[in-house]
């Protein structure tokens, strides 16, 4: 489990620099840890706003990910960015990102190894941004996530919390694109998702 039941990280030694964020991002851009490495392009790392304390995470990057370097810039990622839009929430004020870090072969589901081999990264990310709010997109970033029993189609739309880290796990663009009737429970769990940015924006002053 990435997180304890307190909402904080399970381990706290880390690889990476915690205090400067580009330093990090150089160093990790560079990483070989496990086998996914040598069959994408390159490491996608996420990208966003470091001071708004909510991150949107995804399973890994498919295949214009894996070609431009960026993560959801693909059509799952228009289609993303189209809802966020529609919510009045902007990508620049999130933070994006995924599991692994390099795109898994034909798409596949990232394996338990490669997402531990994965997760100093995902936690170094995460020390950085100090979530509030994470918003798991899928099946895999939830139950990687929250909880291994969580099942993406009867719990999408709730809140789950681990101390005072919520989360609101909904469906991956990618599975909406092929299921266009999903669309509207997700529009309402985008609208949750907007209460909570506007309310991290009032607490927190950003
Ligand atoms: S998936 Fe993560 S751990 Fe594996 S090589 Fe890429 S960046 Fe490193």
């Amino acid at each position: 489990m990435l997180f304890n039941q307190n909402g904080q990280l399970t381990e706290t030694m880390f690889n990476y620099p915690e205090n400067d964020y580009e330093v990090f991002r150089e160093k990790a851009l560079k990483c070989e840890r496990c086998n996914l490495r040598s069959t994408c392009t390159q490491v996608v790392m996420g990208e966003g706003s470091l001071d708004h304390k909510i991150m949107f995470i995804g399973e890994g990057p498919g295949a214009s990910e894996d070609k431009k370097g960026r993560p959801f810039v693909g059509r799952a990622g228009r289609l993303l960015d189209k809802i966020l839009q529609s919510a009045n929430i902007k990508r620049n004020n999130i933070y994006i990102t995924n599991i692994v870090k390099c795109r898994p072969p034909e798409n596949r589901n990232p394996t338990d190894n490669e997402m531990k081999a994965c997760s100093p990264i995902l936690k170094t990310e995460i020390k950085y941004i100090n979530p509030k709010v994470i918003v798991p997109l899928g099946s895999v970033a939830s139950r990687y996530l929250i909880d291994s029993s969580v099942k993406i189609t009867k719990d999408r739309g709730k809140w789950y919390n681990k101390g005072d880290l919520y989360f609101l796990p909904t469906f991956h663009p990618a599975y909406l694109l092929r299921n266009e009737n999903m669309k509207k429970p997700v529009w309402k769990d985008f609208k949750k998702i907007k209460k909570a940015v506007d309310r991290i924006e009032e607490l927190y002053n950003i």
